[in-house]
């Protein structure tokens, strides 16, 4: 599986572009805001005769969601997020204005419900959906089995993890889904996150200092 990021928009959200050798592929978070932004995907896919076949999310807090109506209307694809993030859609153009970033069309709905599939497919790719609440209530991962890499939105960063204090976000949730759904996949596990750069699930599990305190047993997540 091929892998591109782009760092999109004020937030400084991954967008990836992932693909196989069937040139099909899939934008993962698209955050495209400007102009600029939307132009650059775009470029990238036609210029890599790269052939759209799905905008997936991992969540649908407005810096991940900014540029899928842009994809959804250009290579007219389906959308596909958790319904239990629906309601952040709704949502998105207030909390980008607190942000100070006015966002254009977002989709109004979702068209693929992940809560509602074990798996998203394009060309000869699998990836396997993981429901990994906490920073939102719908949130999940993907999971590519065969390179071992999982993209973890903003549930697991490179030795941080998301916040749980905007509207459906829970601690204990989160923690519980790292260390019961990530945790397990195993130390050699690539780990994209919807913000920063790569890590791996060995390096979290020794480095990241929200697992760590839990693994120590300085902290009770379960409260
Ligand atoms: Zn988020």
């Amino acid at each position: 599986m091929e892998i591109a990021r782009f760092i999109f928009n004020p937030i400084q959200e991954n967008t990836y572009v992932i693909w196989d050798e069937t040139l099909e592929c899939a934008v993962i978070d698209a955050g495209n805001l400007s102009a600029r932004e939307d132009k650059a995907l775009t470029d990238f896919i036609v210029e890599h005769g790269l052939h759209p076949a799905i905008a997936v999310n991992t969540h649908g807090h407005f810096d991940h969601i900014a540029g899928v109506e842009h994809v959804r209307r250009t290579f007219d694809v389906p959308f596909a997020m958790s319904g239990k993030d629906r309601f952040l859609l709704d949502a998105a153009a207030s909390s980008a204005h607190m942000y100070g970033v006015e966002i254009g069309g977002t989709p109004s709905d979702i068209d693929i419900d992940l809560d509602e599939q074990g798996e998203v497919k394009f060309g000869n790719t699998v990836l396997k959906v993981i429901a990994t609440p906490g920073h939102t209530p719908g949130h999940v991962s993907l999971y590519e089995p065969q390179s071992k890499t999982l993209f973890t939105g903003d549930t697991l960063f490179r030795e941080s993890i998301g916040r749980t204090d905007l509207p459906g976000g829970d601690y204990s949730w989160i923690m519980k889904s790292i260390l019961d759904k990530i945790v397990p996949l195993g130390d050699e596990v690539r780990v994209l996150a919807g913000h920063g750069d790569e890590t791996t699930v060995g390096h979290e599990v020794l480095y990241n200092p929200f697992i760590v305190e839990v693994l120590n047993n300085e902290v009770d997540y379960t409260r």
